[in-house]
């Protein structure tokens, strides 16, 4: 059992992720994605897929990619 990061449930099905030297537990994936998640640089909401990367910058999808570089 161990507590969320993000919302503070504890709770006894809860998994660990680690990113870089990162090591967060949650409760659920949406715990997980509100708090490690980026957000597009153009339409600012969450990118959970592969997202796209372009100048530095992550975008949820290539039409906001091509958008902000306009
Ligand atoms: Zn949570
Ligand atoms: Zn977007």
């Amino acid at each position: 059992m161990a507590k969320c990061d993000q919302c503070g449930n504890d709770y006894d099905k809860s998994f660990e992720i680690v990113q870089g030297s990162q090591r967060k537990t949650f409760d659920s994936f949406e715990c997980a994605i509100e708090a490690m998640a980026p957000r597009c640089a153009h339409c600012n909401c969450r990118v959970i897929g592969h997202g796209v990367e372009e100048g530095g910058k992550t975008y949820c999808c290539t039409h906001c990619a091509r958008h902000a570089s306009h």
